[in-house]
């Protein structure tokens, strides 16, 4: 079951760019970086009473952002919904013909269960299944 919106993610070419335009002219205030090795990404967070921005720079040429933001440019990258059964969700999602970029789910920033959801088979919005671990 879908809970809510966890996060938005954007994709940022610099962290330190990015947290300033945040933290400046929203007046938000940043959680510490976080680097997540199996997106190839540091990660920054901004909570917004439980709904979260997610600023995301690549760690290498070959990252999923960096190929993001080689082709669009910084901007709005994905949506992550909040679920408390991401197997579940993602057996959901492949029996409704969606293509799955990941076929189990791996470890996301925050101590999070993610998955994504491929484009190409949700109308163009990139799709993140999150699961908060220790929430069952
Ligand atoms: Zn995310």
């Amino acid at each position: 079951m879908i809970h809510g919106i966890d996060h938005i993610g954007i994709a940022v070419p610099t962290l330190d760019e990015a947290i300033s335009l945040y933290r400046d002219v929203l007046g938000l205030v940043p959680s510490a970086v976080e680097e997540v090795p199996s997106q190839q990404v540091r990660t920054v967070f901004f909570d917004l009473n439980g709904v979260h921005l997610e600023l995301l720079e690549p760690t290498a040429p070959e990252s999923p952002i960096a190929r993001f933001l080689a082709k669009n440019g910084p901007g709005v990258h994905h949506i992550a919904f909040k679920t408390d059964s991401i197997e579940e969700q993602l057996s959901q999602a492949a029996h409704h013909g969606c293509r799955l970029i990941n076929e189990t789910p791996t470890a996301g920033a925050n101590d999070k269960l993610v998955a994504f959801l491929h484009p190409k088979s949700t109308l163009g919005v990139l799709m993140e299944l999150c699961e908060p671990r220790g929430i069952k």
